[in-house]
C-alpha cells in the first residue's frame, strides 16, 4: 500500500499538477493519502485535525479541484456516499461489502483500461470500464458468535 503523508510530498504533487499550493489543499490531499476510500466527513475531520477550523464547503471545493486535476479519484459505489482515494491512474477496481460497506482495492484484471470488452461497443471508442465487485467482506462472512 502506498502511503504518502508528509506535507512536502503533497506540495510537490500540487505543484506538478500546476495547482496553487495552499494550506487547505495540502491538508486535504494528505488526508486522502492517509485515509484511502474515506468519505467527505472523515476527510473533513482529518483536515480539521491538521488545520484547525476549516469549513465543510472549503473541503468540498478542494476535493473537487484535486479530483479535476487528477490527483484524487472519486468513487461512489451504488448506495454509498462519495469516497476519495489518492491511488490514481492505475485503473484499479474495488471490492465493496454489501453488508458493512467496506471498500478495498483490487488490481486491474487485465492490466489496462478498459478492463472489460463490451459484447457490443455500439461504435463507441471505449476507454474505461468501471468495475465494482460486490460481496461480503471476511468479517461479515463469519457467522455470529454462539452458533
Ligand atoms: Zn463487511
Ligand atoms: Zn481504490
Amino acid at each position: 500500500m502506498r502511503v504518502v503523508q508528509n506535507p512536502p510530498q503533497a506540495e510537490r504533487l500540487l505543484r506538478d499538477a500546476t495547482l496553487r499550493v495552499t494550506a487547505p489543499r495540502k491538508a486535504v490531499l494528505s488526508a486522502v493519502h492517509e485515509h484511502p476510500h474515506a468519505d467527505t466527513e472523515t476527510l473533513l475531520a482529518a483536515t480539521r485535525a491538521r488545520l484547525g477550523s476549516v469549513s465543510h464547503q472549503a473541503v468540498y471545493d478542494v476535493l473537487r479541484a484535486l479530483t479535476d486535476a487528477g490527483l484524487v479519484r472519486r468513487i461512489q459505489p451504488a448506495g454509498s456516499v462519495a469516497r476519495y482515494e489518492a491511488r490514481v491512474g492505475d485503473n484499479h477496481h474495488h471490492l465493496v461489502c454489501r453488508s458493512c460497506g467496506a471498500v478495498s482495492d483490487v488490481d486491474c484484471a487485465s492490466g489496462e483500461a478498459p478492463c472489460l470488452a463490451p459484447s457490443d461497443d455500439g461504435g463507441f471508442e471505449v476507454d474505461e470500464a468501471e468495475i465494482v465487485y460486490w460481496g461480503l467482506c471476511p468479517a461479515c462472512q463469519s457467522p455470529p458468535a454462539g452458533r
